[in-house]
């Protein structure tokens, strides 16, 4: 379904995030303060606008109360940052998700209300740690601090198996939440649905037992 978005700072952060929900069928309000910036976003947004973040004005202006989805992504300059969030929070936009510098910063957003707050630059290091970390895990996403899913890639001594002949979630207390082989995914396999080497193993669970299963199931 279409959403509204209004992305604030078109840095390589903004940017990319604006590229990508355009991609995807969005609608979106892009703003930055530099003409420049803003001209480069001008094809992958529905309005493009030249204008300050912190300016009450220009964001009443603008209409963006009327949005239900904001994005921050300036974030050096940690006070702007803080009270344009404050702001729109007080303005009423129900979802104000927004990128902070360090954990300092990330702290104060929280406080004034942000919704989401990302660190881009820590939250993909940990990704590239995991990845390099292991030959057989293609991705990664982290749903706490203990739990994951990854992506992973199935060995010669899986193939021919069935699900429940590799029986994961009782060896390994891993759920195999989709298959995915070459551009076919397999949502929700069945216990009969066998595994082929190669295959990609969308796989939720604990740190611990993934890597279990990962070191041993594979
Ligand atoms: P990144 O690391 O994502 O590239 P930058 O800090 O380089 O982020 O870019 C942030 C962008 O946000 C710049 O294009 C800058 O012009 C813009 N920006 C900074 N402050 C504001 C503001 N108050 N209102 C709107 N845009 C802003």
């Amino acid at each position: 379904m279409e959403k509204q978005f209004v992305i604030i700072g078109l840095g390589r952060f903004g940017s990319s995030v604006c590229q990508e929900l355009h991609a995807l069928g969005h609608e979106i309000l892009a703003m930055d303060l530099t003409e420049e910036r803003v001209d480069a976003m001008s094809e992958f947004a529905t309005h493009t606008v030249r204008a300050n973040g912190t300016d009450e004005r220009d964001l009443k202006a603008l209409g963006v109360r009327n949005f239900e989805h904001a994005i921050v992504a300036f974030g050096e300059d940690l006070q702007a940052s803080v009270l344009c969030t404050l702001m729109l929070k007080e303005m009423g936009v129900s979802n104000v998700w927004v990128k902070a510098r360090d954990r300092q910063h990330q702290l104060i957003l929280e406080k004034v209300g942000a919704d989401r707050v990302i660190q881009p630059e820590k939250e993909m290091g940990i990704r590239v740690a995991h990845l390099l970390d292991s030959d057989k895990i293609v991705d990664y996403i982290e749903l706490s601090k203990d739990y994951s899913i990854i992506e992973l890639i199935a060995s010669s001594q899986m193939s021919g198996k069935t699900l429940k002949q590799l029986d994961i979630r009782a060896k390994y207390g891993c759920i195999v939440l989709a298959i995915k082989r070459f551009e076919d995914v397999n949502i929700a396999p069945l216990p009969d649905d066998e595994v082929v080497k190669g295959d990609i193993l969308i796989t939720m669970g604990h740190r611990k037992d993934l890597r279990r299963f990962e070191e041993k199931g594979l």
